[in-house]
Formats: structure tokens, sequence, C-alpha cells
């Protein structure tokens, strides 16, 4: 029976949107709470990218430690050999999704006509070749434009790229031009056609992205094979955004087209939905509507008379899932009165007093809070906001690693 598997890019597609941006240190943390939720794979940056390479190589080491479990972590490349080689030399990313555009459109006024099909194909396999070679443990091939391209080329695309070793072809509906009858005889062809699993990539353009990635991946699963939903927290991407990833879930477990066939990973925990939820809308600035699926303020809230004493009566009459399922009803506590606080020009004696009271570190000995300040200091100063808990926690207990995440590399010398 085909699985069903979600792709998180917020770490790739979030943070690569126009006006918004997230630092490594809460790219990290992304990286653990989406590992607690139960995600299969963290699409985790650009492992070609200078600035990035620290933080890549600190998580796989987070990886290693135990830190960040059952959560495939993997990289964004163009489908070049350079790029391929580069990411290869600089980290140990090996996991990776490349891409590159198939459709005439792009071929023809962003490639400018430079590239042939075959030479896109030819670019593509070699660009896999080189990741193979080099010892990637899975390739994804990206379709960019997926959805405005011949279905027949994308059916050879796939097939070339299978042909090569590739694990799965990324099907991008770049623009969100996709509606979910067309994207799921598109997959659908497409996983018959290339003989690989799918990737459901899809923009938010049309309003319609959750719904183009649940009938994209129904087509893959249909055809037989193991599919992707590409997801970001909050829904945040490119221009109109990206498909949410808690509706993706939601519409898979309790809508009536996928909730009877058992799709979804057993182990995914949507009790840390609402925490995830939170600590991204804060790291990327951008606070959560109020009609949010499942994590906005009115998504379990009634005040009309007919749905408050509708719901006061049974919550089925007006709720389709529970707030506990989703991690919420705690309430939250604001401090009113004198609150001390660490941050770039904190000082020993307030980073001891916030271990000791957010944390819960009894007499942390002075030596180790000294070794510490520093990456706290410099924490801040990546974030520009006081530290969340999670944050606090990672760089008491791995301060080496905490350190490479706060750090600004050196940049690439000039040739
Ligand atoms: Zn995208």
């Amino acid at each position: 029976m085909p699985r069903l598997h979600l792709l998180d890019v917020t770490n790739r597609d979030g943070d690569q949107t126009a006006r918004i941006g997230l630092a490594k240190l809460q790219k990290t943390i992304i990286n653990l709470l989406l590992a607690e939720l139960g995600v299969h794979q963290s699409e985790f940056g650009f492992p070609f990218s200078f600035h990035e390479v620290p933080y890549l190589n600190a998580n796989l080491e987070l990886q290693e430690r135990g830190v960040i479990r059952n959560l495939i972590l993997s990289g964004w490349c163009r489908a070049t050999v350079g790029d391929v080689e580069t990411a290869l030399r600089l980290t140990r990313v090996r996991h990776f999704n490349l891409s590159i555009s198939t459709s005439d459109q792009m071929m023809r006024s962003k490639f400018r006509s430079r590239f042939s099909r075959e030479e896109i194909l030819r670019m593509m396999a070699e660009a896999t070749d080189a990741a193979k070679q080099g010892g990637a443990l899975s390739v994804g091939v990206n379709a960019e434009d997926a959805s405005r391209t011949e279905a027949e080329f994308l059916v050879e695309f796939a097939g070339v790229a299978r042909e090569h070793g590739a694990d799965r072809v990324r099907y991008c509906d770049t623009l969100g031009a996709d509606d979910p009858f067309s994207i799921y005889d598109r997959i659908n062809r497409l996983a018959r056609g290339g003989g690989l699993p799918v990737e459901a990539h899809c923009h938010n353009d049309l309003g319609m992205a959750v719904a183009t990635s649940l009938a994209g991946a129904l087509g893959c699963i249909d055809a037989g094979y193991d599919a992707y939903i590409n997801t970001t927290v909050n829904g945040v991407g490119e221009r109109a955004g990206n498909a949410d990833l808690l509706s993706c879930i939601l519409a898979l477990r309790h809508g009536p087209s996928a909730r009877s066939r058992d799709l979804l990973d057993p182990r995914l925990d949507l009790t840390k939905a609402w925490r995830l939820a939170k600590y991204t809308a804060n790291a990327f600035g951008i606070p959560i509507p109020l009609n949010q699926v499942g994590v906005g303020a009115n998504a379990f809230a009634h005040e009309s008379g007919i749905h408050a004493d509708g719901a006061l009566k049974d919550r089925r009459n007006y709720e389709l899932y529970d707030f506990e399922e989703l991690g919420r009803g705690e309430a939250e506590s604001v401090e009113t009165g004198r609150e001390i606080l660490t941050g770039t020009h904190g000082g020993v004696a307030g980073l001891s007093h916030v271990l000791e009271t957010k944390l819960g570190v009894e007499d942390p000995p002075t030596d180790r809070v000294r070794q510490v300040l520093h990456v706290v200091q410099l924490a801040t100063l990546s974030t520009q906001v006081p530290l969340e808990l999670e944050e606090l926690k990672l760089i008491w207990e791995h301060p080496d690693l905490a350190e490479k995440l706060v750090t600004l590399p050196e940049p690439p010398q000039k040739p």
C-alpha cells in the first residue's frame, strides 16, 4: 500500500520569501519542532550557499546527537553539477532535491532558449549522477513550473531521472496554476508514466494550495506510488504562500476522500502543532491570522447565539475536530510584574536567573553561565527578539553547536 509523506519546505521556500526571513537559530528550532510533530523530511536550506553551511552542518550534528530525531534533513540545489559538487564539498548534506525549469514558458523566457529539452534532460541527469556518485542517500528531481509543462515531456523527465537513480520527482506547481481536478490527472499520469513517487509542491496563487496538494498526492497514490506533499508552517511562502502543513494534515485526517485510507504516518503528533505554529509566526514576525486553520484565535471561538448554544450542547455541532488534538487549551500567562530578561547586553546574574526560573536549571554553575553568555548575546543579536525557551534550552545544552548557528561565517574569497 503506497504511503504519504510530509516534506516541509518552511526553511527553504518559506525562508526565501520576499520581505521575511529566519535566523539560523530559528531555522534550527523549526527543524526540532517539525521532528517532534513527526514530519518525515525538512528541506532545511541551500547547501551551496556560504552562509547556510555552518547551520546545515550543525543541524546534522544535532541529528547525530539525537536532538533532532526521525527527521530527514535535505538540501535544495539547482540541477547543475556545480551546485551539487559545492554542496557535497561544503556540507555533510546527503539528501537532495535538484531543480530545473521544464515548461516552454520558462525555457523560452527565463533560459532565453539557451537550452533545448534534450539539454534540460542532460543537465538534470548529470546533476543526479554527480549527487549519487558523491554519496547522496536520496535525490528528488524538481520539474519547476511542472503545471505548465507539456505532460509528455514531464513523463520523459521523470523516466530519465529514474534511469539515473533519482528516487522521486517533484511536480512544482510553481505559480499555483493548477486546480484539484487538473493536478490529480497530471500527477497520476506522471507517476504511472515515469515510474516514480511524486512530490506535490503547490503554491496558493489561486487560493487552492492545500486542495491541489491533497488531490495531487491522491493522484500519485492511486497510480500505486508513494506520494509526498510539500508544506510550510502557517502556509508561509513565495507570493500567496505554499500549502499549509496543519491544513494538509487535517484534510488528510478528516476530509472524506482521505480519512479512511490511513495514509498518514501514525507517529504524527499533532499536539505539537500549536507550538510549532506560534513559534514560526514569531520567528517570521507574521502574526497568525484570526481565521487560520486550527491555530487561529477564532478556530474554536463561538459568539453568535445559535453557534454558542450549539457548541455548548455538543462541540461536534460546530467543531470538526478538537482543539486538544492540536495541543491547544492550556492557559498562557503573561508576566505583568518584574521580569528579568537576557539578551544582547545581558550579564551573568540575569542569565542565571532566567535559566533557573524559565528552564528549571538548579544553581547553574557560574563558570558555565559565563561560557554560554556570549552565545546568548550573539543569539539575540541574530534574532533581534528575546530568546524563546527552545532557543535558550538548545544554547544551554549544546553551546558548541549553538555558537556555530549564531556566528556569521566569513564570506567566500573573491576570485
Ligand atoms: Zn515553491
